[in-house]
């Protein structure tokens, strides 16, 4: 049907229509998004974006978590363009490689931690993860320990919607739609200090949570266990910043019982916390690093799984194929648009100025709202934070399930001009890395005036 131009009402109400009767969103109450109708995003450019009625919203949340340089780069509609009139596509499968993907590898060796030299590409974070289970396996059997077959994640971990990413995350929702467990997943508990580190300091807790992974490893034996996989901060399990002193102690663990550390870093790498990989920021020491979404700032679909030598040399050392890939591993667009972007990157200095000006001041701005009456904790690394909000300040406790505090206060956040997330009833953000102070400013603001929208609409539904 053609589109009646300059209506934007009647082109709302079309697009709308067509949402309502023909597409399935991902993760979406439907029956509520039907009665709600969804919110139709055109345009994007820096850090906002804007919706079909032309209202402006400043995007704090990257699209998802993703778009690191921010929105209008004509670098990488170009970069895109460019290729796709060169070559839009040609596989790797068979002896083959395109210059943008070997040149895309090149790069990632050059700014990923040391000792990480080749990557494995994919189509998005899911399919990393689905590749790094594959990459753990082979390298257990051609290292000859094939009892090595356990991995182990954590509760409140995502590590995407595959049925492997699924089976070893631990997103209780998830599971509960009978999501197909694998029996070779294990899962300890999350090093969530507000939650579960009561009574505890910080440090202390960090060194118990991390202990969980050592108990678990002598439950199912060392000779049995492959991998512990894990986000460096976990992000859609609201934010979960571990304390210092969790990684060391991963990491000496993994060290001493011969498992291999995965850091999901879909999130967190290209720049989110200041470090082109948090895992530098933790002092991490990962056999394997999953990344998708920075990669690419979101511009095309594009993941990788960046393998270290270690795992390299074993892979390479087998004189028969690795049997895993998919058809847009290296996809010569994708790859020409990542390669682009991680310039950008390098370029403008983004990363550095995350470590060394915004995510400072972000920081500064952020932890203001701590004082607020509903937030218990306020928490940030870089450009992402989260924020718990509670319903008794002084003893933590959490708001009924259904009382829906955070979507509530993130909605409020929506009409005023700013989109953050809401994880159950804490609310996250991660504003591209490009944000200016003015930017952040908005942002706190009007997190700010939205927590108190929400307190009061909390005391009229009580009535007090
Ligand atoms: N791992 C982590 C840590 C993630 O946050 C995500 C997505 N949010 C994924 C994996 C899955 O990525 P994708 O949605 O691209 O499949």
């Amino acid at each position: 049907m053609p589109l009646p131009l300059k209506d934007s009402d009647s082109r709302t109400q079309i697009w709308k229509d067509q949402d309502r009767k023909h597409y399935l969103h991902p993760f979406t109450n439907y029956k509520a998004l039907s009665d709600r109708g969804s919110k139709i995003i055109t345009r994007g450019d820096g850090v906002y974006i804007w919706d079909s009625d032309g209202t402006r919203i400043l995007d704090g949340m990257s699209g998802l978590w993703c778009v690191n340089v921010g929105y209008g780069r004509q670098e990488l509609v170009q970069a895109a363009a460019t290729q796709l009139e060169e070559l839009p596509y040609y596989n790797s499968f068979f002896g083959t490689a395109t210059p943008p993907s070997v040149e895309l590898a090149e790069l990632i060796a050059e700014v990923a931690p040391e000792g990480f030299n080749r990557a494995f590409f994919t189509g998005s974070g899911s399919e990393s993860i689905d590749t790094a289970l594959r990459i753990i396996r082979r390298y257990w059997q051609v290292e000859g320990e094939t009892s090595k077959r356990f991995v182990i994640g954590r509760n409140r971990a995502y590590h995407g919607s595959s049925i492997a990413g699924v089976g070893l995350g631990g997103m209780a929702k998830m599971h509960q739609q009978g999501a197909m467990n694998m029996p070779d997943f294990e899962r300890i508990g999350e090093p969530d200090w507000y939650r579960r580190g009561q009574g505890m300091s910080p440090h202390e807790f960090g060194l118990l949570a991390a202990q969980e992974l050592e108990t678990k490893i002598v439950e199912l034996g060392r000779e049995n266990v492959a991998a512990f996989v894990a986000e460096p901060i976990q992000g859609a399990g609201g934010v979960i910043i571990p304390p210092d002193s969790y990684w060391p102690e991963v990491n000496r663990i993994c060290k001493q019982y011969d498992v291999l550390l995965v850091a999901d870093e879909v999130i967190t790498g290209f720049g989110r916390t200041g470090r082109w990989f948090a895992s530098e920021y933790f002092g991490i020491q990962p056999d394997l690093i999953t990344v998708a979404k920075g990669l690419s700032s979101g511009y095309l679909p594009i993941g990788a799984v960046l393998v270290s030598d270690r795992v390299t040399n074993a892979l390479t050392s087998a004189d028969d194929d690795f049997t895993h890939g998919f058809t847009y591993s290296g996809h010569p667009a994708c790859c020409a648009v990542a390669a682009e972007n991680i310039r950008i990157l390098q370029r403008e200095h983004i990363v550095e100025r995350v470590q060394e000006e915004i995510g400072p001041y972000f920081a500064e701005r952020w932890l203001e709202l701590a004082d607020h009456e509903l937030v218990g904790e306020a928490r940030c690394a870089g450009l992402v934070a989260g924020m718990e909000l509670v319903s008794d300040k002084a003893t933590g406790a959490a708001f009924e399930p259904g009382q829906n505090v955070g979507a509530a206060c993130r909605d409020f956040c929506v009409d005023g001009g700013v989109m953050l997330r809401a994880v159950g009833d804490i609310v996250v953000a991660a504003p591209p890395l490009v944000i200016g102070e003015s930017e952040v400013d908005q942002l706190v603001d009007c997190l700010r005036k939205s927590l108190d929208l929400t307190k009061q609409s909390l005391c009229k539904r009580t009535n007090k």
